[in-house]
């Protein structure tokens, strides 16, 4: 008997076998094509067409860490660059709540007045954790977003400082070959990734607010040495004083850096990006700086000696990756690295027995 319910037994109580169910899955439904991924030449073809979602696929590609993929994106990547360099590349900088997000907005739409196209890209090192959504997330710049105009990108968000800020710097070549003529890298003010995006822009632009009066304190003096412009934002209102006050002493503390190698003399500015004030002077002041280096070879040079720096950086981090992913290197670590700490090896005998070894297997 199927079912001791329905056994003598029990009174009242029948239970009927019930029908087969069906399945959830549609029988008749066809299996979606996977979608055939485009060959290089293709992507190239529509990038250079200014191709959006081509563009967007291929930055895709670029951040991905599967080897086929970076096999392609090189290709990709190699095949841009002659479209490429024709723009102008602003690095923007400042501490969360300085009010970048809300001054990329008006200076994007700003920059957009003259026609071009705008890419708003990121390099945040916190983004491993906030899988990018910090940087470049698109409701963070209302009017940028919908502007048909730009492309906005948030911070890829895989890897290292140097990782991420190398997938930035060929993001900027795939967009210029898009028509994007204006590149915006936006960081957040730690150290580390203004040095990065210093490395990737003709003019460094940091975003300062005017604070308790020791505002000169807080800030790195490196940072400030890299910085083509200051500006400090939030001066309307109540804070407008304040504001030109925290100029002055930021133009004070300037005067005693040496002049840049670009010879132009970094500029101090107050403005309000909320309120749309002195917004224009802003851009007039970088597109000034623009043409004095010009005119004088250093945007050129600056630029040159940025493909330079990338070389060594792709150097450094393909070789860094190949010792510390090599397994006999990664067996032998952990216990080199013991014997150092308990005294019993030099730093440099630990060093010099590790590199050996990897050199020895790159042999076999
Ligand atoms: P981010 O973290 O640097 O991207 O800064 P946001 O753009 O998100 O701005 C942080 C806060 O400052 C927001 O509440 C903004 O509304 C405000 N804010 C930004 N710019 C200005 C400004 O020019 N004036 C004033 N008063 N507030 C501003």
């Amino acid at each position: 008997m199927e079912h001791p319910e329905n056994s003598e037994a029990y009174k009242g109580l029948v239970v009927n076998k019930g029908i087969e169910q069906p399945s959830s899955v549609n029988p008749y439904l066809k299996r979606k094509p996977k979608k055939r991924l485009l060959s290089a030449a293709e992507f190239v073809e529509g990038i250079v067409k200014g191709d959006i979602t081509i563009l967007s696929q291929a930055v895709t590609l670029v951040e991905s860490v599967k080897p086929d993929h970076q096999v392609i994106a090189q290709e990709v990547i190699e095949k841009c660059l002659p479209y490429s360099g024709d723009s102008i590349r602003i690095g923007i900088s400042g501490v969360p709540g300085a009010g970048k997000s809300t001054s990329i907005d008006v200076f994007g739409l700003h920059v957009l007045e003259k026609g071009g196209k705008l890419a708003v890209l990121a390099i945040d090192p916190s983004s491993e954790r906030s899988k990018g959504s910090i940087l470049g997330d698109k409701t963070r710049m209302e009017q940028l977003a919908v502007h048909p105009n730009s492309f906005i990108r948030p911070s890829p968000s895989a890897g290292s400082l140097g990782g991420v800020a190398r997938k930035t710097r060929e993001t900027i070549i795939l967009c210029e070959a898009a028509g994007f003529n204006k590149i915006f890298v936006e960081t957040v003010g730690v150290g580390q990734s203004e040095i990065a995006v210093h490395s990737m822009v003709d003019f460094f632009l940091l975003i300062q607010l005017a604070g308790t009066g020791d505002e000169l304190q807080g800030i790195k003096r490196g940072i400030m040495e890299m910085a083509d412009g200051i500006v400090i934002n939030k001066a309307d209102g109540d804070n407008l004083e304040r504001a030109k006050l925290a100029a002055t002493q930021f133009r004070n503390a300037l005067h005693l850096f040496p002049l840049p190698d670009s010879g132009w003399a970094p500029k101090v500015m107050t403005y309000s990006g909320f309120y749309n004030i002195g917004v224009k002077e802003v851009w007039d002041m970088v597109y000034e700086y623009i043409d004095f280096v010009k005119d004088n070879g250093y945007f050129e040079y600056r630029r040159n000696e940025q493909s330079k720096f990338w070389m060594y950086e792709s150097i450094n981090e393909q070789l860094r990756d190949s010792f510390y992913n090599n397994p006999q290197v990664e067996a032998l670590l952990r216990e080199r690295e013991q014997q150092v700490l308990q005294g019993n090896l030099t730093s440099f005998v630990a060093a010099k027995s590790l590199l050996d070894t990897y050199f020895e297997d790159l042999k076999k």
